[in-house]
């Protein structure tokens, strides 16, 4: 026998029932119960297949009420609040930990022992919440619109009472929650579910659910960030509606890599080459009297920067901008590592005079209720040049050049004034969010370059499916070789074909697509950074290798050292 209070169960879609009661007819709202969500949420982490997970997720989701519709699919992004909302809730790992420990009496010894146990907080709340000391006189079951009214109280206190609004918030819950539902709520919090769900087939559920294309949500979910809204769309049959909202951030375009300068007039007369600034990507929206700075990772960072705000508020009276924020020394860039004191510090003016900025706007995404995504990046371009820049809001570097031999003159151009390099884009296209790929190409100076000796290779895909053009390298450490990284070529198809049978006759391992073989091949590649790594044996990993050319001059006892690369990995955290 369910002891669930009949009024809270959810309903069957209908987000409202009427009940007449004594002759009083009482609207009453069906909710979402938590425990469905969980055992969703477990069923579709226990299957493998993708169909499955989908037609799981899409079969839960078709049913339920609106309001928990949007929470549900929030929550499956791994967010409690959609991106760009002012209130965050961060919930750390000792606030949870302290709530639960409250709760269960565990010791922090037995918190460890189990958390080593399980790998996951989630899994430990499950326990502890299963040795609760106390039991609530009336347990009143948790559901989605509930506990995401909690969340949410929480979430909006600032300042000295909020973390213990969070505690507070999260004690509520945990004493009403079943041990699997105190799982998925403490795996919500952590913002990691665990259940080998990818943001694609989370849309794919969304579209099935309501009978739409994946495309579509695809499409709406870039514009507006948000899935639960996009849900909500998909039920009603508007996502045809979607657009850009003013302080709903939404995902950047980013920029792949330049292999060399022609590649970009593949296909294309005439290109920007715009100077590539070593900063932090904004999005700026402006409208009424409200101004908001998102990051990357749609954060709002606008109290970081309020020096920014008059020159911004003088740009247009409603606008979303793409632009980059660099640190700033006299006439020029300074490096990076300063702008990371500005976004760390907690008093903004105090370091706006020591740690100046300039914010580089390059593209204009919205303007008044015109939405220019789908105009060309000519046109977006001049709208943006007609706008008012002062201050330290100034118009991004920019030329249109119709040849290699210009690019290289805008790259050294762009290099004397300090900056990283280049973005090459296409005139033509449109503005793509949360896209990379040839429509932007980002040309910056290599950190440095190293000579590497091939000692794997693996068939490639797509035009490569028949040839070795995947290559593991490696450097010398005494008479040994270690690797540091793996890089799929960037060579003429011919030098490839050429490689490929010289590593078939050199194999000395095969293991099916990949072959060990002989070191004899070396490599000159370039990279952005050396970072620590376990998955190589030399400890070590260069950060997006490309290969720039066969070595041929070159044997492979005359190829870089272990030293080399330990020594570029110290000269860059000097910087
Ligand atoms: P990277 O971080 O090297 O992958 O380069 C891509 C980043 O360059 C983007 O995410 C931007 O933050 C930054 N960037 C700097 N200048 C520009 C520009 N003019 N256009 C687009 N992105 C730029």
């Amino acid at each position: 026998m369910s002891r669930v209070n009949p009024l809270q169960r959810r309903g069957t879609g209908v987000p409202k029932n009427r009940a007449a009661i004594f002759g009083v007819v009482w609207e009453v709202r069906l909710l979402a119960r938590w425990a469905e969500f969980a055992a969703t949420l477990d069923a579709v982490a226990r299957t493998s297949s993708k169909r499955e997970k989908v037609q799981l997720l899409a079969r839960y989701l078709r049913q339920l009420p609106e309001e928990a519709l949007a929470v549900a699919c929030t929550y499956l992004t791994g967010r409690v609040l959609p991106a760009g909302e002012a209130d965050k809730l961060q919930m750390g790992w000792s606030t949870i930990v302290g709530v639960l420990q409250e709760l269960s009496g565990a010791t922090d010894r037995e918190v460890s022992g189990l958390y080593l146990r399980w790998g996951d907080l989630g899994d430990v709340a499950a326990e502890l919440v299963a040795r609760r000391r106390t039991v609530p006189l009336f347990r009143q079951p948790l559901t989605l619109e509930g506990a995401h009214g909690w969340l949410r109280r929480a979430a909006a206190v600032r300042g000295k009472g909020a973390s213990s609004a969070r505690a507070a918030a999260l004690r509520a819950l945990l004493e009403q929650a079943q041990p699997m539902e105190a799982k998925y709520l403490v795996r919500v919090l952590t913002g990691d579910l665990r259940i080998g769900l990818k943001e694609g087939l989370l849309q794919e559920a969304v579209a099935e659910a309501f009978g739409v294309s994946p495309a579509a949500v695809r499409r709406a979910d870039l514009l507006q960030s948000d899935l639960g809204q996009v849900a909500c769309l998909a039920r009603r049959g508007q996502l045809h509606t979607a657009s850009l909202r003013y302080f709903h951030p939404f995902r950047f375009m980013l920029a792949g890599t330049l292999m060399e300068p022609g590649e970009p007039f593949a296909g294309a007369g005439e290109v920007l080459a715009e100077d590539k600034y070593d900063g932090v990507r904004v999005q700026v929206h402006r409208e009424g009297d409200r101004l908001a700075l998102y990051s990357r990772t749609l954060d709002e960072i606008t109290d970081s920067f309020p020096e920014l705000r008059e020159a911004l508020e003088g740009l247009s009276p409603a606008y979303i901008v793409d632009g980059e924020i660099v640190a700033w020394r006299g006439q020029g860039p300074a490096p990076f590592h300063r702008l990371q004191q500005r976004l760390r510090r907690l008093d903004p003016w105090a370091v706006a005079g020591e740690i100046p900025v300039v914010l580089f706007v390059f593209d204009l995404l919205k303007l008044g209720e015109d939405d220019l995504l789908d105009l060309p990046l000519a046109e977006r371009r001049s709208r943006l040049e007609r706008l008012r820049f002062s201050g330290p809001v100034r118009l991004a570097t920019a030329r249109r050049v119709r040849d290699p031999e210009a690019l290289r003159e805008c790259f050294r151009a762009a290099r004397d004034r300090g900056h990283e390099g280049l973005v090459v884009k296409r005139l033509e296209a449109p503005y793509r969010p949360g896209r990379r790929g040839g429509l932007w190409l980002k040309w910056k100076e290599p950190f440095a370059t190293l000579d590497v000796v091939v000692v794997g290779a693996e068939y490639g895909h797509g035009k490569r499916a028949g040839v070795l053009s995947d290559y593991t390298f490696a450097v010398w450490d005494g008479d040994r070789l270690r690797v540091v990284g793996k890089a799929y070529s960037g060579l003429e198809d011919l030098e490839i074909v050429q490689l490929t049978e010289f590593f078939l006759q050199h194999t000395v391992r095969d293991l099916g697509r990949f072959k060990v073989v002989e070191p004899k091949v070396v490599l000159e590649v370039a990279f952005d950074a050396v970072t620590r790594s376990d998955r190589h044996d030399s400890g070590y990993a260069l950060r997006f290798p490309r290969i720039l050319r066969v070595r041929a001059d070159k044997a492979p006892q005359e190829a870089s050292t272990l030293a080399e690369v330990e020594a570029l990995y110290r000269r860059q955290r000097q910087v």
